[in-house]
């Protein structure tokens, strides 16, 4: 089965057949405490439409995330007295994602608690740049035409 479309427990949350904290919901949009929090309001933010990654997720769901993540992300805010925090979209298990259902993560950042980040820049070659580009710039053309 492709993975995109394997059932996760987020399904059976969408369903109402596991319990949630609900923060938010609507036709296309669900948001829920993370049972496991990085720090206190640690929300996720899912569409129920069933895809693995962001890039599999249809134009209206991706839209309908995009309408309300900066509400749910205020009420998160002004819920916990945070006013810092992160939002980390995981996709693929290399990038640390465990559950194979679109999810938004959005952390408030307290002194200690949130969401640690390794970060190590490197610097951006211009040969290589221009080559991405071009590639980049073909791939956005070919999934406009599609
Ligand atoms: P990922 O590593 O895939 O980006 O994060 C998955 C998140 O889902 C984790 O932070 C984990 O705590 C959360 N999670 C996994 N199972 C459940 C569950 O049954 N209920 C809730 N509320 N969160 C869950």
């Amino acid at each position: 089965m492709d993975q995109s479309h394997q059932a996760t427990i987020f399904d059976k949350i969408i369903a109402g057949e596991i319990p949630c904290h609900r923060v938010y919901e609507d036709d296309r949009v669900l948001a829920f405490l993370d049972i496991g929090p990085l720090s206190p309001g640690h929300t996720l933010v899912i569409p129920k439409e069933r895809k693995a990654h962001l890039h599999q997720l249809s134009d209206d769901a991706a839209a309908a995330i995009g309408r309300v993540l900066p509400r749910i992300c205020r009420a998160v805010l002004q819920a916990t007295g945070a006013t810092a925090y992160n939002v980390l979209q995981n996709n693929g298990s290399s990038a640390h994602q465990l559950v194979m259902h679109v999810h938004f993560h959005i952390i408030p950042k307290f002194e200690r608690d949130g969401l640690g980040i390794g970060w190590k820049p490197g610097k951006l070659d211009q040969t290589q740049a221009k080559a991405l580009l071009t590639r980049m710039h073909a791939a956005l053309e070919a999934d406009r035409a599609r």
